[in-house]
């Protein structure tokens, strides 16, 4: 093992007193009981090594030429314990649903059901290719046609678009709709350039309709949390495209005049985007067709289960309205005489004539359909509407039982997420930031933190339906605990944490602002510096 070299990674990770954290164990070996130091696997590197056995290659004239190999390449040698050993070791050190709870809010991380994975795993669905003939994969293109049934069936649209790989991908794909249903009613010279996007939106939402060439406007919110209405309508004008609004809304409440405000949107010619991300709260009560919406993404892996985080795999199909429905993105899945099949241009007798081409390569994340829709066959209509209140009920318990020692941002009870902001912490010496350290030294990943903006110090706190009561009083005990350690002014207490990870607190900052991307092996190093 290389030390000097994790050394070197260390410091170039911006981690202070990195290093401190085995010496601090005194062990001999660095690691502490099960937790074990791992270096990375270019510093375990020992030339020459490998997991299989091969016969020397025979030596025939090279037809490489300019673009033979020089040099090693630097993949690092191992043999295959080596390999299992690091990669399990580091899957070790990651805070998990399946380790505990998880209430990044916002994000929606609840548990997923083992019957999901069995049935994606199905060789019916996991071993076919999306360039197979139609006729070799009717169960395939029947479950994408099934679950877009439900989709519909649950928001009461019409029309789904099931391509979009994630929720600001699904987003992307209901403003590009929007533009080109603006283009075709107003014959290419349209002035509409503008959104209008509240302050408390998820940063994908000013994101998407910038990159759809709009412009952003920001609606204030009021007292209460929720959308001004009186500055949204001042805002609306015949240069406006659409409003991309979230309900529940990001501070986890129900924008409560959302009928009106997709009246005033409408009578001044515009479209009403929503972002559905936060569905799972309402889901089989509340149908968004009813509340006047005509396009919204709904995030497969937040509502529907399918395991999300580090980066996907997601799935964000999109619902509109009669409004929008022919402007679609392809492929999508028809059901004609002759069975199931893919509308793959506008030439197909099958189109609409208005799609706007593809927004991926095949039809959409396949695994993630097969695992949403054995979510809502096991829970059944009943079942989601059980979800969702269960989950609101969640949010509530945490929200009430934090209320006397947290400060909760807005008055009354919560939709799905509870949201606190750091007015208790005022005085104590300690930030937000603070807090979720030594958060995870009680054994919990960090709540969502500094979102949303329309707080100072937000604490967004999701806890899903699937955790239970007992679960729940744990983490609010701790949470009590927290509070009541900073205002006894045992600031020392959080400004150390986290002192029980791998490393220490890390120069966050640092990191992000001279980020050291490349590993350097040590002889370059040595090489660079004479
Ligand atoms: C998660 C989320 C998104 C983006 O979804 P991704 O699948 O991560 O792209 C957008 N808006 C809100 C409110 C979200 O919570």
């Amino acid at each position: 093992m290389n030390t000097q070299g994790r050394k070197t990674h260390i410091d170039a990770l911006g981690v202070e007193g990195g290093g401190a954290a085995s010496a601090a164990a005194g062990t001999i070996s660095g690691n502490r009981a099960l937790m074990l130091e791992e270096p990375l696997i270019f510093e375990q590197d020992s030339p020459g090594t490998t997991g299989v056995d091969l016969p020397e290659p025979p030596a025939v004239k090279s037809r490489l030429g300019q673009v033979r190999e020089r040099g090693r390449i630097g993949l690092p040698g191992l043999s295959e314990p080596e390999v299992i050993r690091h990669y399990t070791r580091l899957s070790q050190k990651n805070y998990a649903i399946d380790s505990g709870l998880y209430p990044l809010g916002s994000c929606t991380m609840k548990h997923n059901p083992r019957l999901n994975e069995k049935l994606a795993r199905l060789p019916g669905f996991s071993d076919i290719h999306p360039l197979q003939p139609e006729r070799t994969v009717q169960g395939a293109l029947e479950l994408i046609d099934t679950l877009a049934h439900w989709l519909k069936t649950l928001t009461g649209m019409p029309a789904v678009a099931m391509s979009p790989a994630a929720g600001a991908h699904g987003e992307l794909c209901g403003m590009m709709s929007i533009r080109a249903a603006i283009e075709d009613r107003d014959g290419g010279t349209s002035q509409r350039r503008r959104v209008l996007v509240p302050e408390s939106a998820h940063g994908t939402n000013p994101a998407t309709a910038a990159a759809c060439g709009f412009t952003v406007d920001a609606i204030p919110a009021d007292a209460t949390g929720r959308v001004d209405v009186e500055a949204l309508k001042s805002k609306l004008g015949d240069d406006v495209a659409a409003i991309m609004l979230t309900n529940p809304n990001t501070c986890g409440l129900f924008e409560r005049d959302i009928v009106e405000i997709a009246e005033a949107v409408h009578a001044a010619g515009a479209y009403f985007y929503c972002d559905g991300a936060n569905f799972n709260a309402i889901v089989g009560r509340v149908r968004p067709a009813d509340l006047g919406i005509d396009a919204m993404h709904i995030n497969l892996h937040k509502t529907f289960s399918t395991p999300h985080g580090g980066g996907g795999p997601g799935s964000g199909p999109v619902v509109l309205s009669d409004a929008l429905a022919k402007f679609v993105p392809l492929p999508y899945v028809v059901h004609g005489p002759d069975g199931f099949s893919l509308v793959e241009s506008g030439a197909d007798e099958d189109s609409t004539g208005k799609e706007f081409g593809r927004l991926k390569g095949f039809h959409g994340q396949m695994g993630m359909f097969v695992r949403a829709l054995a979510y809502i066959l096991s829970h059944g209509a009943d079942g989601l509407r059980q979800v969702a209140s269960d989950a609101v009920l969640n949010a509530n318990y945490v929200m009430a039982s934090l209320g006397d020692v947290m400060t909760p941002s807005f008055e009354g009870p919560c939709m799905h997420e509870a949201l606190f902001d750091d007015r208790f912490l005022k005085g104590t010496g300690v930030t937000t930031l603070d807090f979720a350290k030594a958060m995870i030294d009680e054994g919990y990943h960090p709540m969502t933190m500094y979102f949303p903006l329309v707080v100072h110090g937000a604490f967004l706190i999701e806890p899903t339906e699937t955790e239970s009561k007992q679960s729940l009083d744990a983490f609010i005990r701790v949470m009590r605990g927290l509070a009541e350690r900073a205002k006894s002014g045992d600031a020392d207490h959080f400004l150390g944490a986290p002192r029980m990870t791998p490393r220490r607190r890390l120069d966050e900052t640092g990191a992000a602002r001279k980020p050291v991307l490349r590993w350097v092996p040590e002889v370059e190093q040595r090489e660079a510096a004479e």
